[in-house]
Parts: structure tokens; sequence; C-alpha cells
């Protein structure tokens, strides 16, 4: 879809076509609910996952990614296939590469989900739009996006229990992710849009102190069909994640209109993750992430601090990689 016709909010928090956003949460530890309908996976057999993983290096920063892959999907949906989803994660791990950053492959599971989980509405309708007092990031801090219950009693279903679920990556195929999102109608009247996401990362930035804890790892993937999709759409969704930005690069705040090739993070073809403070620090926050583990000596994993704000945009651990900048008016400034 050409990105030159989306609106300023739905390149900010959304992520149609290429992708999208996630969250986390640096509190204590939740209980998690009882789920009387966890789905019962089954490991994929068929696949080599040390072929995948030949060249993980023990010393590098790494982050750990399930893939769970329903088994039950209606007959006519081929927008994700176990193909596209490996062809895809493959293509991350090389986007990737440069920062020094790895992918491991934990698993691939398949496993029949009630059918009701194949097409979920991520989050709430929001209530209140960003407006030109602070920036979008800023807004998005105070009014944190929020699941809706159908999408959390589907990823309680989905994500086995595991010490680790809030450091790990979890890549969900779905048929069908509504985003609800507002946008400007006319004069000074804002309307309530959906869109149907390829990719969703529910970012921390976006849904702040909202996201379950052991939740914070999700990512739907929901379309891998076109060549540029599958190439990108897994490592986009994933810098949401792990930068914890929304659409942005260099001089292109998020909330611009923006389609440009160059950076991962904006639409197009980019894949560059840049660094510095023109490069909006996407490197160092990236390698800050507190998905990201090493080694020690002893061959225990070594985590990246945890957030201590539930992971919005300023959050401390970015220090001062971060970038501050003005709202803009959404409207006529004379309304
Ligand atoms: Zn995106």
């Amino acid at each position: 879809m050409n990105a030159k016709k989306l609106p300023l909010l739905f390149l900010l928090i959304i992520c149609v076509a290429l992708s999208s956003c996630q969250s986390g949460d640096s509190g204590t530890k939740e209980v998690r609910p009882a789920i009387a309908s966890l789905v019962k996976w089954q490991e994929l057999d068929t696949l080599s996952l040390d072929r995948i993983n030949a060249n993980v290096e023990a010393g590098k920063p790494t982050v750990d990614v399930g893939i769970y892959f329903p088994s039950n999907f209606d007959p006519d949906y081929k927008k994700v296939t176990m193909a596209s989803m490996l062809e895809s994660f493959l293509a991350a791990k090389e986007i990737y590469k440069p920062t020094g950053l790895q992918l491991n492959l934990l698993f691939v599971k398949t496993g029949e989900i009630d059918p009701s989980y194949l097409a979920i509405q991520a989050n709430e309708v929001p209530g209140v739009p960003v407006t030109e007092y602070v920036n979008t990031y800023e807004h998005m801090e105070r009014h944190p996006a929020r699941l809706t219950g159908h999408a959390r009693e589907a990823f309680d279903a989905i994500v086995e229990p595991d010490s680790q679920n809030d450091r790990t990556i979890y890549l969900i195929a779905l048929q069908d992710v509504f985003y609800p999102f507002l946008e400007v109608s006319e004069g000074r009247n804002w309307t309530v849009k959906s869109v149907r996401t390829g990719g969703l990362s529910f970012p921390t930035y976006s849904y702040g102190k909202n996201l379950p804890r052991h939740l914070r790892g999700v990512i739907t993937i929901s379309n891998l069909s076109r060549g540029d999709r599958s190439r990108r759409t897994i490592a986009h969704e994933l810098g949401h994640k792990l930068m914890n930005v929304s659409h942005e690069y260099r001089e292109t705040h998020p909330g611009h209109e923006v389609y440009a090739d160059g950076g991962l993070m904006l639409y197009g073809n980019g894949e560059e993750i840049p660094s510095g403070k023109e490069g909006r620090w996407h490197l160092e926050r990236l390698l800050l992430s507190p998905f990201i583990y090493t080694f020690d000596a002893d061959g225990s994993k070594v985590w990246n601090e945890d957030y201590q704000n539930n992971g919005h945009y300023y959050d401390p651990i970015y220090g001062d990689k971060v970038v501050r900048f003005k709202g803009v008016p959404p409207i006529d400034p004379n309304w």
C-alpha cells in the first residue's frame, strides 16, 4: 500500500503493511491468569533448528525468538505460510547482522488454536488523540494503548508459561489483527479507523504499563505474501520491539507522513539501522534492549538492564539516547 496516502497517526502507531508495534512493563512479576484452554503446541520436528542457528556465536548479543504457527487456518488463508515465516526470519537475521545482534530461534511450534483467535482486534479504541502540546511519544506514555480482552485471552492461551516469557520474542501467525486508531476527519473532528495489519509488534512505547509483562514479547504476523513484506516485515517489527521506536528516521520525527527508502523503521525498502544522534540512536537503543543477553563465562545468560519505567520511549535505561521534539498541530491552529 502506498504510504503517501496514510494518515499521520496511522504511520505513527501501526504498521499495516510492513509491520508494527509493542510494549513492556518493568514492575514486579505479575501473576499469570489460569487459562483453561492453553493451546497444545507441538514442536515442528521436520525443521533443523541447529541449521538455522548455525551461525549463532556465544559471545555476541542475542535475542531468543519462538514461532507459534497455528495449524487450523482457514483453507483460503495463504498470506503467511511456514515457508514465508522462516524466510522472513532468516532475512531478519541478515538485516541485523551489521549491528552485531544475532537472533536465536528457540522453537517453531504448531497447534490448533480457538478459531476465534484467528482474527482479533489488537487494542481498545483509543479515546484521546495526540495534539500539538506534546509529541507522540509523550502522548503515548500518558495514554498508553490497551489490549482488548479478546487479544489478551488469545495471547494467554497461545504463549506457554515460561520463566523467561518477558525476555523472549514470540512471533505469532494470525489471519487478521485489526488495529483501531484515531484520525482527523474534518474541522475539529476525529474519527476512528481500524487498520488491517500485516504485522503488529505491540511496542512498549505504545502500550507502556498496559502490556502484561509476560506478553511483552508478542509480535503478530498476518501478511508476508509480497516479496517486500516477506523480506522486511519481521525485521521491521523486531525494530519496533527492540529499538522501541515508531516510524522515524534521521530528521524524520514519528508523526510525519513518511515514505522513503533508507531506514528499516520507515515504509519503503530500507534496511538501515543508523547510529548516533543523527541516526536517532537507533543502533544504540537496539543494543540496550532488555530482550538482549550475552553468555557469561559459566554459560549463564546475562540480560541487559530491564526497563525502569514500563519501557516507554524516554525510559531511563536509554539515558541521552533519545530525541526531544515538539508536537505538531493536527488541525488548523485557529480552530
Ligand atoms: Zn511499523
